[in-house]
């Protein structure tokens, strides 16, 4: 094959696998990330930089609100820290704004923790009679000193941003 034609074949190539690797990464975005985007509507309640608020569509009380992060990570621990500073204080604003005396904060984290949808989120979620918003099971155990001491923290977590925070932080 002439150089001509070898290099005009590579240049397509580059092009096509340019573009399937961006529909690929565009098919495995979440569908918070497509609501950040734009290509999904969400009652929006808040937006700046970094955050987005908006209604739940399953809500489980009135004025039930998700809080989330415009960058994509799909548990807690894949979270930068640079992008949980802002998360919190958005979440309380809507708790007041919600009016509710008695509210709940959740975050989930993988489908056994009720995560439905893979980006992080905090729920903001009015109590506002017994029969709505969060209805907790809590087993509750009482184990002996001995044994909680057998599973407590080593107490040598970094906060070392750059480390692996499983394995800076482990329990025995
Ligand atoms: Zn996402």
């Amino acid at each position: 094959m002439e150089a001509a034609a070898c290099r005009k074949l590579a240049l397509v190539a580059a092009v096509l696998c340019t573009h399937v690797y961006s529909w690929l990464k565009l098919a495995a975005r979440s569908i918070f990330c497509k609501i950040i985007a734009g290509q999904i509507p969400s009652m929006k309640l808040y937006e700046d930089d970094e955050v987005l608020a908006f209604l739940d569509i399953g809500p489980i009380a009135k004025r039930h609100a998700l809080v989330i992060p415009k960058y994509h990570a799909a548990k807690l621990h894949e979270l930068p820290d640079e992008h949980l500073g802002r998360l919190l204080p958005v979440a309380k604003r809507l708790a007041l704004a919600s009016g509710a005396d008695e509210y709940n904060i959740l975050q989930n984290n993988g489908r056994g923790a009720h995560q439905q949808v893979d980006h992080v989120h905090f729920h903001m979620i009015p109590k506002t009679s017994p029969k709505e918003g969060l209805i907790i099971e809590w087993p509750a155990t009482q184990p002996e000193r001995e044994e909680l001491q057998k599973v407590s923290w080593r107490g040598d977590c970094t906060w070392d941003t750059s480390a692996d925070p499983r394995r800076s932080c482990t329990a025995r």
